[in-house]
């Protein structure tokens, strides 16, 4: 057994004074059933705990890590960034050139609002579509996750869509009254829920929040066809997809036009960052240019810019880089899948691009009632056991694995080899 002492008494002091001991819930460890390793570093693919563990790390802090941790390219340009100040509470010129970045990879924005994480990103793009349509309802799907702001906390409540219940206490019934809930990959339930006030429809492109669900190309375009026809504004929330599926994200893959797109994670290189933008005529409406008002002190904060803008300076100049993340991803999956036949098993991966999931269910996952079939015991097993191994994935099923450029053809050998293992042992 690996020796996690430190960890778990860091773990005990911290649940005195930090709720659950941690400052995210799922950094918890609660559903897969353990606790969590306490970080001393990172370095490459790896990461450390306290305890001296090393461990190869699929979690890639959510997403941002594209080229692993301490990237040096990266790790310079902070140092080189930190000389010139922390904040400034006054324009900069990263600023421009991190908006010049974003609007240049995407079509559909025209125009781009830095702010502080994907929460803000999508909670100020719901604000501006009502404000700029005039209309009060929002569409979101159950399954995705686009940050905790209080309308977006909903679930919809016994099989209806129009009885939706907040997912959070301390979110009042009145809070989630506009927000409609939708079945991700069902382009019938947009039919059934659209009406005359409904502002926008918000979704992931490729859901990565109830592990990895890509959707239907029909499903795709009828979604941008219906919007465009009902004048409703349609929001990808690019957090994870953005810069990390392709340069211009599932916008560019889909071929499609959003009227909105939200950012977060990657265009930070790691600090925290999230950013929202449209067409000029939708971006025209945000304060001080419009009268919906948006704010933030610490928004495109220097160093996270001048980082983050390193970052997509070398995907732009790598564009090989997708091509590498998705090699990899190919050969793990191809890895499991011989695991599981070899043990008799019958499981399912999906995998879009370099974006992937296990689930432990014997059905096809295209929905979210398929994703709630997996069985989260056996995920929780399987964790461990990874754990042991070495190797950190994310402490939830329904989750991504996040893959980086440090990680190497020996790293994904070794993942396929603890993968067995670990299937060995949940089949024992
Ligand atoms: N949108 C998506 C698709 C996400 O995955 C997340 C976070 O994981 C968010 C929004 C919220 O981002 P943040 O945690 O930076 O507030």
């Amino acid at each position: 057994m690996m020796n996690r002492e430190l960890s778990l008494s860091t773990f005990e002091h911290a649940k005195k004074i930090i709720p659950g001991g941690v400052n995210s819930p799922v950094r918890a460890f609660g559903s897969v059933d353990t606790f969590p390793i306490f970080v001393q570093k990172a370095n490459g693919a790896y990461i450390y705990d306290v305890d001296g563990n090393k461990y190869l790390d699929y979690i890639s802090s959510w997403g941002p890590l594209i080229f692993g941790h301490n990237d040096e390219d990266i790790k310079s340009e902070f140092i080189k960034a930190i000389e010139n100040g922390i904040t400034y509470g006054v324009p900069s010129y990263v600023e421009v050139e991190m908006a010049q970045m974003i609007t240049d990879a995407y079509p559909a924005c025209e125009m781009v609002r830095m702010v502080n994480s994907g929460t803000e990103a999508t909670m100020s793009a719901i604000r501006v579509a009502r404000g700029y349509t005039g209309k009060k309802k929002i569409i979101k799907f159950e399954g995705c996750y686009h940050g905790h702001s209080d309308s977006l906390l909903v679930k919809s409540g016994s099989g209806t869509l129009t009885f939706n219940t907040p997912t959070s206490l301390g979110v009042p019934d009145e809070f989630i009254k506009n927000t409609v809930v939708c079945r991700y990959n069902d382009i019938n339930s947009i039919i059934d829920a659209i009406d005359d006030d409904i502002a926008a429809v918000i979704i992931e492109p490729v859901a990565g929040n109830m592990g990895v669900v890509a959707p239907s190309e029909n499903f795709m375009k009828e979604l941008r066809k219906i919007t465009r026809q009902k004048n409703i504004i349609l929001i990808f929330d690019e957090v994870i997809t953005g810069f990390r599926l392709s340069y211009g994200g599932a916008s560019q893959i889909f071929n499609i036009e959003p009227d909105m797109v939200c950012f977060g994670k990657i265009i930070g290189g790691g600090l925290p960052v999230g950013a929202y933008g449209g067409h000029k005529d939708i971006m025209g409406m945000v304060s001080p240019l419009g009268k919906v008002y948006q704010a933030g002190t610490l928004s495109g904060n220097p160093l996270a810019m001048s980082i983050g803008i390193k970052t997509l300076q070398k995907l732009k100049d790598n564009p090989k880089v997708y091509e590498d993340l998705e090699q990899k991803a190919i050969k793990l999956e191809k890895g499991f899948k011989e695991n599981i036949k070899r043990l008799n098993l019958d499981f399912k991966i999906n995998r879009f691009h370099s974006m992937m999931s296990l689930f432990f269910t014997q059905k096809e996952v295209n929905y979210y009632e398929d994703v709630q079939t997996s069985d989260v015991k056996l995920y929780a097993k399987y964790f461990k056991s990874m754990l042991e191994q070495n190797i950190l994935i994310p402490p939830a099923q329904f989750e991504a694995i996040f893959f980086n450029t440090a990680m190497s053809e020996e790293d994904i050998k070794y993942t396929i080899k603890a993968n067995y293992n670990a299937l060995e042992m949940i089949n024992a």
